[in-house]
C-alpha cells in the first residue's frame, strides 16, 4: 500500500530544519526529501544531503521537464522538490516528509490533497525574530526578506490540518512523528 505524505512548513527560523535532523536521528524509516535549490550552501552543509545544489538553468530544465513535485522562489532563491524520488518512495510504502514553505506546500495541497499538512510555529513571534536576527549566516538584506515572509506565513497556521509548536524540540519531533505514523 502506498504510504502517506507529510509536509512540514512553518516560518524561516521556526526551527524546521532541527527537528528533520532529530527525526532523521529519532525515526531513520521515514524518508525524508533532498530539495534543489540555487541558495549557495552555508557553512557545514553537504551537496546531496542537506539539499542538491544547482544553478539556475539546471534549476529551470527541472521546471521545464515537469521533475518537480512544487517549487517556489524564496528570499531570492529557488527551491524545489524533485517529483520522482517522493513517488518512488511513497510507492514502496516508506512514509515519507517535505520540509517546505508557504507556496509549495500550497502546490501540494492542490496535486496531493491527501497528503498531512502540519505547521511548525514558534512558541511567540518575539521568539521567531530574535531567532532569524541572531543565526548569523545571512546578510541584513536576506533577514529582512525572512522577516517579512516570516510574516505572511505565520498567519497562514489555520491553512494547515496540525500544527505543532515548538517549545522544545525533542517534544515537538516526536509530535511530528506521531502526526506521519498516524492512520
Ligand atoms: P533555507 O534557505 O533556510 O534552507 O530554506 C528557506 C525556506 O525554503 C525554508 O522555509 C524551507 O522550508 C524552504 N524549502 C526548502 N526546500 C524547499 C523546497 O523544495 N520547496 C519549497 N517550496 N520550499 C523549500
Amino acid at each position: 500500500m502506498p504510504a502517506r505524505l507529510t509536509v512540514l512548513s512553518g516560518p524561516s527560523g521556526v526551527g524546521k530544519g532541527t527537528i528533520v535532523a532529530e527525526l532523521r536521528r529519532t525515526d531513520p524509516h521515514i524518508w525524508v526529501s533532498v530539495s534543489c535549490t540555487t541558495r549557495a550552501p552555508r557553512p557545514g552543509e553537504r551537496d546531496g544531503v542537506e539539499y542538491r545544489f544547482v544553478d539556475r538553468a539546471t534549476f529551470d530544465e527541472m521546471i521545464a521537464d515537469d521533475a518537480l513535485l512544487e517549487h517556489a522562489e524564496f528570499a531570492g532563491n529557488c527551491y524545489g522538490t524533485p517529483r520522482s524520488p517522493v513517488l518512488k518512495h511513497l510507492d514502496a510504502g516508506t512514509p515519507t516528509l517535505l520540509e517546505i514553505e508557504l507556496e509549495g506546500a500550497r502546490q501540494v495541497r492542490r496535486t496531493m490533497p491527501e497528503a498531512r499538512f502540519v505547521f511548525l510555529a514558534p512558541p511567540s513571534t518575539e521568539e521567531l525574530v530574535a531567532r532569524l536576527a541572531g543565526r548569523g549566516t545571512e546578510s541584513p538584506e536576506a533577514v529582512a526578506a525572512r522577516l517579512a515572509r516570516a510574516e505572511i506565513e505565520l498567519a497562514a497556521a489555520s491553512e494547515f490540518d496540525h500544527v505543532v509548536v515548538n517549545h522544545d524540540v525533542a517534544e515537538a519531533a516526536r509530535e511530528v512523528a506521531a502526526l506521519i505514523e498516524a492512520d
